[in-house]
C-alpha cells in the first residue's frame, strides 16, 4: 500500500437492516483534492464517519497507507494525521485569530502547555504562514467573535492545518457563504491540497466546479460516477438521480 493513500475496499455499513454504504470502494491518492457529491441519503456522511472511525464498517476494509483503520478508534486515526472539519465551525470566540491558531498548535500535543504561554519563534512563524495561507493575516489580532461566517470557516481550517494532517476531510464548507467567500474557499482548498489530501463533501456544484478536480458521485451507498465535473454532470445515471426518475 502506498504511504498517504486512502483505500476503501468493499465497505458496507448496515443500520438496522438499512444499507447506508453498499460495498463502497474508493482510492484517494496523496495530495489529491477530491469532491464527493450525491443526493441526500447517498452515504456521504457515513463515508466520512467510516474514515475517521466514528462508525465501524459492517464489511470491507479501510486502509491509510500500511495502516488498517477498519477497527482503529477515532483518537488513533486522528494521530495518523486524518483531520475532519465539520460543517459548523468551532472556533474560540473570546480568543483572537492568532490565539486560536496558537491553541490549536499547542493543545493537542500537551494541554498543560497552555499554562506556560511562551511561543517559540518557529511556532510563531508557522502560525504566520498559516494565517497567510488561509487569507487572514490582516485579521490576526481580531477576536474570532467578530469574524464573518466565511472567515470563521477559514480559521477552523487553519486550526486543523496546525495539526499537520496528511488527509483533511471537509464537510460542506461553503453552506451559507457569499459568492465571494465561496470563491476564496475554493482557492484555499486548492492551495492546501498537494501538501496533503483533501476530501470535500459538498452540495454546491458551482463550488465543486471551481475546485476543478476529480469528482465522485455517491448514490445508495456506492460510487455512481467518477471523473471531471463536466463528465459526471453529463453522465445519464447522474442526471437521472439528480433530476428524478
Ligand atoms: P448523506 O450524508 O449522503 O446525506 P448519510 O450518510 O447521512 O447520507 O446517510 C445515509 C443513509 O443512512 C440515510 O438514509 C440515513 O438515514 C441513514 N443513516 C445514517 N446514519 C444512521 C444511523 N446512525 N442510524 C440509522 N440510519 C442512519
Amino acid at each position: 500500500m502506498k504511504a498517504g493513500t486512502l483505500y476503501l475496499d468493499g465497505v458496507s455499513v448496515v443500520f438496522d437492516g438499512f444499507r447506508a454504504l453498499n460495498s463502497l470502494s474508493l482510492v484517494i491518492e496523496p495530495g489529491e483534492l477530491r469532491a464527493i457529491i450525491g443526493p441526500n441519503g447517498a452515504g456521504k456522511t457515513t463515508m466520512m464517519d467510516i474514515i475517521t472511525g466514528k462508525t465501524r464498517p459492517t464489511a470491507g476494509t479501510v486502509q491509510f497507507g500500511d495502516h488498517d483503520l477498519t477497527r482503529m478508534d477515532e483518537a488513533a486515526i486522528a494521530e495518523l494525521g486524518i483531520g475532519r472539519k465539520f460543517q459548523k465551525p468551532t472556533v474560540f470566540d473570546a480568543l483572537t485569530v492568532f490565539e486560536n491558531l496558537e491553541l490549536a498548535l499547542k493543545a493537542p500535543r500537551d494541554p498543560w502547555s497552555c499554562l506556560r504561554w511562551v511561543l517559540p519563534p518557529a511556532a510563531r512563524r508557522r502560525i504566520e504562514a498559516t494565517l497567510a495561507e488561509i487569507g487572514l493575516a490582516d485579521r490576526a489580532g481580531a477576536r474570532a467573535a467578530i469574524l464573518s461566517h466565511g472567515q470563521r470557516q477559514w480559521l477552523e481550517i487553519g486550526m486543523l492545518l496546525m495539526q499537520e494532517p496528511q488527509l483533511l476531510l471537509v464537510d460542506e464548507p461553503v453552506a451559507g457563504m457569499t459568492d465571494q467567500e465561496t470563491e476564496h474557499t475554493a482557492a484555499l482548498l486548492r492551495r492546501i491540497a498537494g501538501q496533503r489530501s483533501v476530501v470535500v463533501v459538498e452540495h454546491d456544484l458551482e463550488f465543486v466546479r471551481a475546485l476543478g478536480e476529480k469528482v465522485t458521485v455517491l448514490c445508495e451507498g456506492a460510487v455512481l460516477s467518477e471523473g471531471s465535473i463536466d463528465r459526471v454532470q453529463n453522465d445519464p445515471r447522474v442526471i437521472e438521480v439528480y433530476l428524478g426518475r
